[in-house]
């Protein structure tokens, strides 16, 4: 009676193993039924083996505590049964779950252990399962010669020992690694090779990451219809497993190849990814997405958006790097453990240098960091039609230099408005008037190059023009030498058939810094200045002078 209780469990839980990738949610119910009757009825190896099948149940749907607990539960048991081979596969799936969750000196760890015992029994399935998750983690940690050792090794395994699905998940990570190198026709050659083998298979998570691969690839080449198919081919195979850790991927590359079609498109997908990312808790996924969500607002001129993103992902990635270093350290602690004495010495030297490099590469990557920060923060202050510096700017800066200046610095401020601006834009149509905005913009800025003042598009039509240390005549100069520079670049509009040189007015007001509040004290007096010349016929320069009151 047992004993068909026994085979009957075994059978189910082979099915419930056949469906784990296809319908991980089924796979998972039924493994866990068999859990329950095998406990009941003290059938030791069956209820753990019923916990190993709930655990890669978990994996597929990137559920890695629970894939944890469950596979350190079973471990336990088949370690009092002495099954060796349940030993070596609970220990393979501690390494994945480690994996999953970028602890990679913890999966490599557990790994080995594994690699350990199948020494012992010999098992070639479960080899080439192990030696692949090794040459994944040092991919990961972009290892990448090691990691080719590790595939290389585990290929020829595959071949001599017919494992047909193995062998094409090896090619399709070979592959990777030559993407990776920009070695694109290489890529494809190995991707090709994975996919014929794959297609008669039913893998869904390998069989959709070969897609996105091949997608990728056809991206590169500028095949994007080839692309989108492929990937929209993967999009699908991994929705109906409900896998969202892989499906972030191929949300990315979909964004990426929408972005330059149809914008709304792209910014759909890349919410989904970081969705996903968000619900996976997936770090290193999570800071591609934001990065990639940075750049896209950003070309599209979004840029407080885009900042907001880079922020984020500033925090995620100084997050991940520092897990990432951490991590290749102990990696490479312990490669120093696990090796005899005579070669311990050597691989010290050699890990110094390992070392010397992970130090070398981190600098770099906090470089690429602080660059893209710097640009977007100038971005940030930057005018996007004039590309003088924005309102944003004075606000910041100037006020910043403002309130920092010692209280008995004499210094002017004008504020500038183009005359008649709205007849210019009816002459001549508001592209124009922007191109006019811009040659006004670029001639009071070389004007403040020379003279190393501050100058800034306050807004609209207006400008807004700071010097320090001068005196009230050379003020006065300064205001009509702006003035009289734009009336020089001769830019002619008419009003009712009366030809006019765009002008502009004027407004200043000088004085110690000690005679105001604040910045926006010396602005509202140079606007009433302005105000005074516009209504006293504009192109006239008005500055309060501060010292007469
Ligand atoms: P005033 O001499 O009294 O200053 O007359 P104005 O026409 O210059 O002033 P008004 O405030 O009536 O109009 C300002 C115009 O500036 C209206 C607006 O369309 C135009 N303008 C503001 N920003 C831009 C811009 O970025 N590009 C273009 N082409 N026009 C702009
Ligand atoms: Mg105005
Ligand atoms: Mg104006």
């Amino acid at each position: 009676m047992k004993n068909n209780l026994q085979s009957e469990i075994i059978r189910k839980l082979k099915e419930a193993k056949d469906l784990s990738t296809a319908n991980p949610d089924k796979s998972y119910k039924l493994c866990k039924k068999l859990y329950q009757l095998s406990k009941e009825n003290q059938l030791k190896s069956e209820e753990a083996y019923a916990l190993l099948g709930m655990s890669m149940a978990c994996r597929v749907k990137s559920e890695n505590h629970k894939m944890l607990e469950y596979t350190f539960h079973a471990l336990g048991i088949l370690k009092e049964l002495n099954d060796t081979i349940g030993v070596v596969r609970s220990l393979n799936l501690i390494g994945i779950a480690y994996f999953y969750s970028s602890m990679y000196e913890q999966a490599l760890n557990y790994l080995r252990q594994a690699m350990d015992l199948l020494e012992t029994c010999k098992d070639d399935f479960l080899m080439s399962c192990v030696l692949n998750n090794i040459g994944e983690v040092f991919r990961e940690t972009l290892q990448f010669d090691v990691a080719l050792e590790y595939y290389q090794k585990t290929l020829n395994l595959c071949y001599n020992s017919d494992l047909k699905i193995n062998a094409a998940s090896i090619l399709s990570n070979i592959g990777e690694i030559y993407f990776l190198r920009n070695q694109h026709s290489k890529a494809m050659d190995y991707f090709a090779q994975s996919y014929d083998i794959l297609k008669q298979e039913k893998d869904m998570v390998i069989l959709s990451e070969v897609e996105n691969r091949l997608g990728k690839v056809y991206y590169v080449n500028k095949e994007s219809e080839k692309a989108k198919d492929y990937f929209i081919k993967a999009l699908k195979k991994i929705d109906s497993i409900s896998n969202k850790f892989y499906a972030i991927d191929i949300l990315l590359n979909i964004a990426m190849l929408e972005f330059e079609k149809d914008k709304k498109a792209s910014f759909y997908y890349l919410d989904k990814a970081k969705q996903y990312a968000e619900e996976t808790n997936a770090k290193k996924k999570l800071s591609m997405v934001l990065k990639t969500a940075a750049d896209y607002y950003e070309k599209t001129g979004d840029f407080e958006t885009a900042l907001a993103y880079y922020k984020k992902y500033h925090g995620v990635e100084q997050e991940v790097t520092a897990l990432l270093i951490g991590n290749k350290l102990e990696i490479l602690k312990l490669e120093f453990e696990h090796l005899d004495g005579k070669q311990k010495y050597t691989n010290n030297e050699l890990m110094d240098q390992r070392l010397e490099m992970e130090i070398l590469n981190q600098r770099r990557e906090l470089e690429k960091i602080q660059q893209l920060n710097q640009k977007l923060e100038e971005k940030l202050y930057e005018d996007e039609l004039t590309q003088v510096p924005n309102r944003r700017y004075i606000n910041k800066h100037l006020n910043k230099t403002w309130e920092e200046a010692d209280s008995d610095l004499i210094v002017v401020l004008f504020i500038i408005d183009i005359d008649n601006f709205k007849k210019y834009n009816d002459c001549w149509g508001h592209p124009e008037g922007d191109k006019c905005l811009i040659k006004v913009a670029n001639c009071l800025k070389e004007i403040q190059t020379k003279r190393k003042d501050v100058f800034a598009r306050y807004g609209g039509e207006e400008f807004l023009y700071y010097a320090e240390n001068i005196n009230y005549d050379q003020a006065k100069e300064l205001g009509d030498l702006l003035r009289n520079e734009v009336e020089n670049l001769a830019l002619s509009y008419s009003i009712e058939n009366d030809s006019q040189i765009l002008t502009i007015s004027v407004g200043g007001v000088f004085g110690r810094i000690a005679n105001y509040d604040k910045l926006t004290n010396m602005i509202q007096i140079a606007d009433k200045e302005l105000y005074k010349g516009k209504s006293m016929g504009r192109n006239r320069t008005f500055i309060k002078n501060m010292f007469e009151s």
